[in-house]
């Protein structure tokens, strides 16, 4: 999970990394309170999960509470590449003499932490890297080591930085190590890292990203889950813990194993070209062995999503047994219809390994008017997206 930059400035205080006072504000009389109660320069910072926001106009400075506020005004509601603009960062200004780039991530390809830094910050890095690539130190922490105060040293040195602001640097880089080990990031960003006119250095920015997967280990990162932003079909795909993607289609998908899903999507997306496209509605994979609730919740999830027409339960019997798949899809439906909530959409099945026979015999033998069994992927996902493209031009003519 990418965290907003108030968020990972919260924890950046947590480990005592220097950031500056800043309050976040859905509305723009409370970015004008805020200024207020900072009484002094403040920047107001749209809140959004991308860079390059400051080139965007997200990012204004604003001398007086009257300017913070209209600048709020200006800035929320903002689209910036594709993010709406729902909430602004208030935060104290700083003055800036230079600006640095530090950060700490897992490179997975090399097994290993990588600390990277450059005293030519403020541009994104990807264009130092690029144009400048003298000029980006990197250096691998080793993940039990840590960033020693050694290491922290010698990435300092070999980034460069200059001598009156090594002490500070080598302080802060041991600190975001912290946030990056003891928060369970996999990414841990400051750009700019600013110095002040008066020689201090400052977190201006930052970017954070939490590792999912230790999600249950901090208790407080779930007050950072963006319930406004996230589609409320994910949220409750969430809550039954099933691996929910929402895409915009008319077709359904609930498949088992991540590989298996993604490639029903390709032949859905493919059989829909041909029928004036018709397109997946959604990834998910309800896994491996997956039990009739399981796939209840999955169909429940995917036939309350409006813009489904049609669904495609695409699934290989590997250590769950088909038979039990298919004892799963008839009870799922017995269950919403116990639920209140009746299938009303047709569902197209494709079912194969392990005990393939028996499972299409149940399913047949259920004999219900909506589900439909296909022998073949390609098959099926022909049928499916007729079918949807069929109900589709029933509401539209
Ligand atoms: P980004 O563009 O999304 O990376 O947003 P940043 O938070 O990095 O802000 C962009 C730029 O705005 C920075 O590189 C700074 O030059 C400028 N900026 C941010 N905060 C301040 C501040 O407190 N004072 C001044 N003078 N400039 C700031
Ligand atoms: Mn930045």
């Amino acid at each position: 999970m990418d965290l907003y930059e108030y968020q990972a400035k919260h924890l950046f205080g947590k480990h005592a990394v220097p950031v500056t006072a800043g309050e976040v504000c859905t509305t723009a009389d409370a970015a004008h309170e805020a200024a207020r109660k900072i009484g002094s320069q403040v920047v107001i910072k749209a809140q959004v999960k991308t860079g390059g926001r400051g080139k965007a106009g997200g990012v204004k400075l604003a001398d007086k509470p009257d300017e913070a506020q209209e600048i709020a005004r200006a800035i929320l509601g903002m689209d910036i590449k594709g993010h709406t603009v729902y909430k602004v960062l208030v935060n104290e200004a700083s003055d800036i003499a230079d600006e640095y780039y530090v950060s700490f991530l897992l490179d997975r390809a090399n097994r290993t932490f990588l600390a990277m830094a450059s005293v030519a910050g403020g541009m994104e890095i990807e264009e130092v890297a690029a144009t400048r690539p003298e000029e980006l130190a990197m250096i691998r922490v080793d993940a039990l080591e840590g960033c020693t105060p050694e290491k922290a040293v010698e990435i300092v040195e070999a980034a460069r930085f200059p001598e009156p602001v090594k002490a500070q640097v080598v302080d802060i880089l041991q600190k975001l190590w912290r946030v990056l080990i003891e928060e369970d990031a996999t990414l841990v960003e400051v750009n700019p890292l600013a110095l002040t006119p008066t020689g201090q250095v400052l977190a201006l920015d930052g970017k954070v990203t939490l590792d999912d997967n230790a999600h249950y280990r901090h208790a407080s990162h779930a007050d950072f889950v963006d319930r406004d932003n996230t589609d409320p079909i994910e949220l409750r795909a969430k809550e039954f813990d099933l691996n929910y993607v929402k895409l915009h289609g008319e077709v359904g998908i609930v498949g088992n194993g991540a590989g298996l899903v993604m490639s029903t999507l390709d032949v859905v997306a493919y059989a829909g070209e041909e029928v004036g496209g018709i397109k997946p509605a959604n990834f998910l994979d309800i896994g491996g062995g997956a039990s009739a609730e399981v796939m209840a919740n999955g169909l429940d999830i995917v036939l309350n999503d409006p813009e489904v027409e049609a669904v495609f339960v695409n699934v290989f019997g590997g250590i769950t047994s088909c038979d039990a798949v298919a004892n799963g899809i008839v009870q799922a439906i017995a269950m919403l219809a116990a639920k209140g909530e009746p299938v009303t959409k047709p569902i197209v099945c494709r079912i194969d390994g392990n005990n393939a026979e028996e499972g299409r015999r149940i399913l047949n033998e259920a004999e219900h008017d909506l589900i439909e069994l296909v022998d073949t992927m390609d098959g099926a996902a022909r049928r499916v997206a007729e079918l949807a493209a069929a109900r589709k031009a029933g509401k539209q003519g």
